[in-house]
C-alpha cells in the first residue's frame, strides 16, 4: 500500500485529504457568499438612505448599482480563470455567461479600471445622504468594511485567479 494511502484513524489518507480540500473550498464559498451579503447589505443601506432625502437621486443611484455590477463582473470576472468552475463568490463567475465572451488573460488596465471606478462611485455616491444620519453613515462603513476584509482574509488565500493582483495562493 502506498504511503499517501495508508489509513490514520481509520481514515484513508487520499479521502481524508479530498475531505479536507472539500471542507475548505465550502469555507472559502461560505465566504464569498457572505462577503458579497455585507457589500450588498451596505449598498442597500445606501439606497435607502438616498431615497429617503430625495426619490430622484435615490432612482439615479439605483441606476449607477444596476450597471456598476455587471460591469465590474465583465471587466474582472469575465477574464477570471476560475469564474466557470470554482468562483469563489459563487455567483459573479456563472454570471459571466449571460455577458460577451472575453479571452482570459493578463488584465489591462481598461480592465483595472472597469472595476475599480464603479467600486468608488458604488462607495461614494451615497455618502452625501448617509452623513446625514451617523447610524446609517456607521451602518454603511462597518458591512462595507467587514465584507472587504472577510474577502481578504477568508477568500483570496485559496483563490485560484492568479492574475488578480491581490492573489495569494501558493503557486502549484
Ligand atoms: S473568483 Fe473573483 S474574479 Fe473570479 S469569477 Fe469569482 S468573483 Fe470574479
Ligand atoms: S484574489 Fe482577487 S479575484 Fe480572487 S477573491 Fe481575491 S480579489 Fe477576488
Amino acid at each position: 500500500m502506498a504511503d499517501h494511502e495508508r489509513p490514520v484513524d481509520g481514515v484513508p489518507r487520499v479521502i481524508e485529504k479530498t475531505l479536507w480540500e472539500d471542507d475548505r473550498h465550502m469555507n472559502r464559498r461560505f465566504h464569498g457568499v457572505f462577503s458579497l451579503l455585507l457589500v450588498f447589505g451596505a449598498l442597500i443601506i445606501g439606497l435607502v438612505s438616498v431615497f429617503h432625502e430625495s426619490v430622484a437621486m435615490g432612482v439615479v443611484y439605483l441606476v449607477i448599482i444596476l450597471v456598476s455590477l455587471p460591469t465590474i463582473v465583465y471587466a474582472f470576472c469575465s477574464k477570471c480563470t476560475c469564474r466557470l468552475d470554482s468562483c469563489g463568490h459563487v455567483l459573479p463567475g456563472p454570471l459571466t455567461r449571460w455577458l460577451p465572451q472575453r479571452k482570459q488573460g493578463d488584465y489591462t488596465r481598461l480592465d483595472f479600471a472597469g472595476l475599480l471606478v464603479p467600486f468608488l462611485v458604488l462607495a461614494a455616491f451615497p455618502q452625501w445622504w448617509l452623513w446625514k444620519s451617523m447610524v446609517l453613515f456607521a451602518v454603511f462603513w462597518v458591512l462595507f468594511l467587514l465584507g472587504l476584509v472577510e474577502i481578504r482574509r477568508c477568500v483570496c488565500p485559496d483563490c485560484t485567479n492568479k492574475r488578480c493582483p491581490l492573489c495569494t495562493r501558493p503557486v502549484g
